[in-house]
């Protein structure tokens, strides 16, 4: 809790940090394997990944746990994994943090992704089952170490406050980040508005929230305006892809340079955006030269 405050109350932009996915991609990890279990089965690449981050100078790091639910981890046989695999993500962190020296200065953010499932009654996961997997996947979170938890990449609000209640249900004051993706013209996929999500958000006790995925840093400014005008107060965060996803022979690309999210990210501050980092395709080099620009 006070370690958020401390970071919160600087004045200037908070540096997230950037992919962790398609960084272990490049680190080997295969189509269709479960990033979440490198944190046992391979935790040193893990590492090297957060640990070029904090070097980039980032002060809020993600744990490589988006898929550490225990309907995710399910899909893949793993559903009894849900402590192991969650408690390693955030020791990895921590353990890296204290190796730089970075106590205080960086903060270990318990990643929390969606369920993969569509809650009822569009789908069939009901939203106290949704709770309470968010709850176990929280409790091995804040048992690991984590200072804050994130919930991102979300499209459903419902899911958002399942997603709340759950970690609520870990820890009583707990910070709370809360980002959702709006990757559909400027919606969420569910149909979601971004003033709609900040409405709703900054009434159900979380600490910050905003967008991150999606289509680059021109949709994430427009969803950053539209929540500032809506909820001027509001703690908001950035946390956008490096530019558009093509397809290029069955893999993802993302090609927005390190320069380009940079000037992004100066727009975005100036939007409204206190919490900037980057998503799918962002490397240390972009969070580098965006904190270099927002620093300086
Ligand atoms: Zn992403």
């Amino acid at each position: 809790m006070k370690i958020w405050q401390n970071l919160i109350n600087q004045p200037g932009a908070v540096i997230a940090d950037g992919a962790m996915g398609t960084m272990l991609q490049q680190a080997g990890l295969k189509p269709g394997e479960l990033p979440t279990l490198w944190n046992v089965e391979h935790a040193d690449r893990v590492r090297a990944v957060h640990g070029a981050y904090i070097a980039a100078g980032a002060q809020v790091l993600l744990t490589n746990t988006f898929s550490g639910n225990r309907f995710c981890l399910a899909k893949h046989g793993l559903a009894s994994r849900v402590e192991e695999v969650n408690i390693a993500g955030a020791q990895i962190l921590r353990a890296e943090i204290e190796a730089q020296n970075k106590q205080g200065a960086a903060l270990v953010a318990g990643d929390i992704g969606p369920t993969g499932e569509l809650l009822s009654p569009l789908g069939r996961l009901l939203f106290t089952e949704a709770v309470d997997g968010f709850a176990g996947q929280a409790r091995a979170l804040i048992k690991g170490g984590a200072d804050v938890i994130w919930v991102e990449t979300m499209a459903d609000l419902e899911e958002v406050r399942a997603a709340v209640e759950g970690t609520r249900q870990a820890s009583a004051d707990i910070p709370i980040i809360a980002t959702l993706t709006f990757d559909t013209r400027g919606r969420t996929i569910t149909g979601v508005k971004p003033e709609t999500a900040a409405a709703t958000l900054s009434g159900c006790g979380v600490a910050a929230f905003g967008g991150n995925c999606g289509n680059g840093p021109n949709e994430i400014l427009s969803v950053i305006q539209k929540m500032h005008a809506a909820v001027p107060e509001a703690i908001l965060v950035a946390k956008s892809n490096a530019g558009l996803p093509e397809f290029v022979n069955g893999a993802t690309v993302y090609r927005a340079a390190p320069e380009t999210m940079a000037r992004a990210a100066l727009q975005l501050r100036a939007a409204g955006a206190r919490i900037i980092g980057g998503c799918c395709g962002t490397t240390p080099a972009h969070i580098a030269a965006m904190a270099r620009d927002l620093k300086a």
